[in-house]
């Protein structure tokens, strides 16, 4: 029997975007006293597809530093966040617009990562008053622009379809996995105004048939999705070792123990490590303590050893990446 194709990240999703092309870029200018990303001119952009191209998009926005020129870097790569097409001076999006949705981004997928973990410290984030929870988060934006999120706390009491208590007094996991579905879905409504995710069919010329989608209209909206269906899949991501981009790893996709996002990272981490191993061989270091120092890791029947053997031997990069 045929094993069922593994979805996509893109698969119930549809969502072409513009980025810069090389030689063109955003640049933040000042306009009546607010910092303004503007846009290269019309003839400067090309088409993508974030959600094909870019699997784990929304962790490698989160992992900003939250500077301008961070933003800036993200901005040529990806494009702009298209959450205000709609407000004046056309073309322009404010440096809060960026760092609200930065440090919102930022905060929930380090929840959804210490939740990840065998035991989480969540005490930091939520604690339990009689049957309420009270959750902790950094301040959001201020109240011209948020209901809640500015107060950097939000008390509730979930309930369940009885009306009787969600959680369990005490319980810290539940609740944090529950305010993140609430958080993301508070961002969906955001976005019903301007941006909204609609969901359309289409006909699929590459399946020949037609398909359900949600159509997201601004790259936030894609990465919220993303992150959405991350946390709907329970997807591992892994770090770039060498760009540190992010990606989905996933059978079918990537190879779990998979390092690098592309062709050319791998071959630039392969040549740096060569070149470490190299450095620490003359150093005096021997093979093993080599392979140790690197984490290095046995590739098919080749043990670590050998691998850095052949790194240590070889004159010039050609081996096999
Ligand atoms: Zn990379």
């Amino acid at each position: 029997m045929r094993p069922a194709p593994q979805p996509k990240s893109s698969e119930c999703f549809e969502f072409a975007w513009r980025r810069p092309k090389r030689g063109h870029g955003f640049r933040w200018e000042q306009v009546q006293g607010r910092w303004l990303l503007t846009e290269p001119p019309e003839e400067g952009f090309v088409a993508y597809e974030p959600l094909v191209q870019e699997t784990g998009l929304f962790l490698t926005f989160a992992n900003l530093d939250g500077t301008d020129a961070e933003f800036l870097r993200f901005a040529n790569a990806y494009g702009r966040l298209g959450t205000y097409h709609y407000y004046k001076p056309p073309g322009g999006e404010p440096f809060e617009e960026w760092q609200r949705h930065h440090r919102w981004m930022q905060f929930l997928t380090l929840l959804r990562r210490e939740l990840l973990e065998r035991r989480p410290d969540l005490k930091k984030h939520l604690r339990w008053e009689g049957k309420e929870i009270v959750f902790r988060f950094p301040k959001i934006g201020t109240s011209a622009t948020e209901s809640w999120r500015h107060r950097g706390e939000l008390r509730e009491s979930p309930l369940n379809q009885q009306g009787l208590p969600l959680f369990k007094p005490g319980d810290l996991r539940g609740p944090t996995w529950w305010f993140l579905v609430y958080a993301i879905n508070d961002w969906f409504d955001e976005f019903k105004k301007y941006t909204p995710v609609a969901p359309k069919m289409i006909w699929s010329e590459e399946a020949h048939r037609p398909q359900f989608v949600f159509g997201p209209s601004s790259l936030l909206g894609v990465m919220v999705c993303q992150f959405a269906a991350a946390l709907h899949g329970g997807w591992p991501f892994g770090e770039c070792a060498q760009c540190h981009k992010f990606f989905r790893l996933a059978p079918g996709i990537n190879r779990a123990n998979r390092r690098t996002c592309s062709r050319t990272c791998k071959q630039y981490l392969y040549h740096r490590r060569v070149e470490d191993a190299r450095r620490l061989h003359a150093r005096g270091l021997t093979d093993s303590q080599i392979a140790k120092e690197l984490s290095v890791r046995p590739q098919g029947n080749k043990a670590s050893i050998e691998i850095v053997k052949s790194w240590v031997k070889q004159e010039s990069g050609n081996d096999r990446v």
